[in-house]
């Protein structure tokens, strides 16, 4: 996409899967890329990938769930890149997997924090740097919670990310005056580090009955997960302006996972 050569960006979550992915794609079509991640090593690697393809990458080390960290992090970007244009509100976890009988309030909470909180803290700081030119902020929500139903044990994440997508509508039509595009991306099962943050409760899980199969790694378009490059390439569309009349929508990226 030309109209992205020159831009600025901002990913979170940018150290791993959908985000690294992202940024590597965002980069290669010319745009300038802060990372921002809660972990520095991770960063810093993937700064180091789209330095050696003669891209410009900084990073921002910060909680996105904590808003004094999030503001210095876009604070740090905008100052650098003079501008910004496009932001993807990415970072989250699965949290606890556990019954609602035995999930505890403050795991609800820490769930409900980094997938949901973060996001309007993401896009209330993106904000004031996007307003005057206007831009695109594509958020990762979840088929889980707005297609698929089937993942017991997730009632906090499923309530994050069906959230997100509310959220996402309402700041597309509140950002709509300021030529700032919303859209919110949900994808299916896709080969990332996400089961590194998952603390399942198996022994608890066992006294819930689960009725349907969930089809993980059985997509019906390729027999397998997505890959976080699929949905990088969709993030760059959205990104880009071959995609500027769309926006406030949720688009599905899932190989038909979730007609299952
Ligand atoms: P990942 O674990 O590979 O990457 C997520 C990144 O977010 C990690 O680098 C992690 O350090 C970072 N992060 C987590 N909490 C953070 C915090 N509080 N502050 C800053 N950074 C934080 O996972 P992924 O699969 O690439 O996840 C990206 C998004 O995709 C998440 O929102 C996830 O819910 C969503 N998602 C994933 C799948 C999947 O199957 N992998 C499916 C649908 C949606």
């Amino acid at each position: 996409y030309t109209s992205l050569r020159g831009k600025a960006a901002v990913v979170t979550g940018g150290g791993s899967g959908m985000g690294r992915a992202a940024a590597l794609h965002l980069a290669k079509q010319g745009v300038k890329v802060c990372l921002v991640d809660l972990k520095k090593d991770d960063l810093l690697a993937v700064k180091e990938e789209i330095e050696s393809s003669g891209s410009e990458a900084i990073v921002a080390e910060a909680d996105v769930s904590n808003p004094s960290e999030l503001k210095q992090a876009f604070i740090q970007a905008a100052s650098e890149f003079n501008q910004l244009d496009i932001v993807y509100a990415n970072a989250g976890i699965n949290g606890t997997v556990a019954p609602i009988e035995d999930l505890k309030p403050e795991e609800w909470d820490e769930t409900l924090s980094t997938n949901l909180k973060s996001t309007f803290l993401t896009v209330k700081c993106a904000i004031p740097h996007m307003k005057k030119n206007g831009g695109s902020i594509i958020l990762t929500s979840s088929i889980n919670g707005n297609r698929v139903f089937s993942n017991f044990g997730m009632s906090a994440y499923s309530s994050s990310k069906a959230a997100q997508v509310a959220f996402g509508k309402m700041a597309a039509l509140e950002l709509a005056n300021y030529n700032i595009r919303v859209n919110v991306i949900c994808p299916g099962a896709i080969e990332t580090n996400i089961g590194e943050n998952t603390h399942p409760k198996e022994d608890q899980l066992e006294k819930v009955e689960i009725p349907v199969e969930y089809p993980e790694g059985n997509q019906p378009l390729e027999e397998r997960s997505g890959k976080p490059e699929q949905v990088a390439d969709l993030v760059c569309f959205l990104a880009s302006d071959a995609s500027s009349h769309i926006t406030g929508t949720e688009m599905f990226i899932d190989g038909a996972e979730s007609l299952l």
